[in-house]
């Protein structure tokens, strides 16, 4: 893989953005509302650090072995970046398996995949040793594909079921739920990713009116190559690998 020079990430990000204003103005919607989620797994600390030095703040590892990893080497070769000073936020964009609880809990700002009960109840307790309130998003499938993590919520029947399953997050003291995250199929149009995104917002707006304890302010959805559709139906956060970093076979 060409490593992605700093200028081109630079640029990369411009045109990003771009897409971004573009895409909130249309749906009248504030740039300030969009965080963008760099993904940076696979990604070498180098090219993490050139994103960080064109001011990204947010970045996206989906496997916990790998945050590890990269982590500790990002705060020793950004100490010249003084990332220690104005340090980023690590998001936790991929599956995690209960086992890894607790190094997810070390090394995440957000947690955007929680798809279990079983997982929600390892990470508040590994967050409470740790005396911390762990923000998180809850991961739910409403494509209804097999193969897709996260809680079954693609009809009224699974979503009853999940709004009476996650009753006792309320009672965890050191989990914050935020809002929600799905993954889209991967379809050759992002047209076709609307649906799924359109019903996670309409899953959301439902439970903020059953579920109050929670203000589900947060939407991650949307990668490179739909997440210009997933702003238009209502994205707080997405998620881009590909646009910002070039091409990868992950
Ligand atoms: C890899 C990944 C992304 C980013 O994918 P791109 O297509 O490179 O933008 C977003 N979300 C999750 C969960 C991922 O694993």
């Amino acid at each position: 893989m060409p490593e992605q020079a700093t200028s081109d990430i630079g640029s990369n990000l411009a045109a990003v953005d771009e897409q971004i204003r573009a895409a909130c103005s249309r749906c009248g919607r504030e740039r300030e509302e969009v965080t963008l989620v760099a993904v940076t797994k696979t990604r070498p600390v180098a090219q993490i650090l050139n994103a960080y030095a064109c001011g990204v703040r947010d970045f996206g590892e989906n496997r916990v072995e790998e945050a590890e990893e990269k982590r500790p080497i990002f705060d020793e070769e950004g100490a010249g970046h003084h990332v220690a000073a104005d340090p980023p936020r690590w998001h936790m964009i991929g599956h995690v398996q209960s086992r890894k609880a607790a190094t997810a809990v070390a090394v995440s700002d957000l947690v955007h995949s929680v798809g279990s009960m079983r997982l929600a109840r390892r990470l508040d307790r590994f967050a409470g040793e740790e005396q911390r309130i762990l923000p998180v998003l809850l991961e739910l499938n409403v494509s209804g594909e097999e193969s897709k993590y996260g809680f079954p919520a693609a009809d009224d029947q699974a979503l009853k079921v999940f709004v009476d399953e996650i009753e006792e997050l309320q009672e965890m003291e050191h989990l914050a739920v935020r809002g929600l995250m799905t993954m889209a199929p991967i379809v050759p149009d992002a047209e076709i990713a609307r649906p799924v995104f359109r019903r996670l917002r309409e899953v959301r707006d439902r439970l903020r009116e059953r579920l109050p304890w929670s203000d589900w302010s947060e939407l991650s959805m949307g990668m490179t190559d739909d997440y210009v559709v997933a702003i238009e139906e209502g994205a707080t956060i997405i998620r881009v690998g590909r646009a910002i970093f070039g091409p990868a076979d992950y």
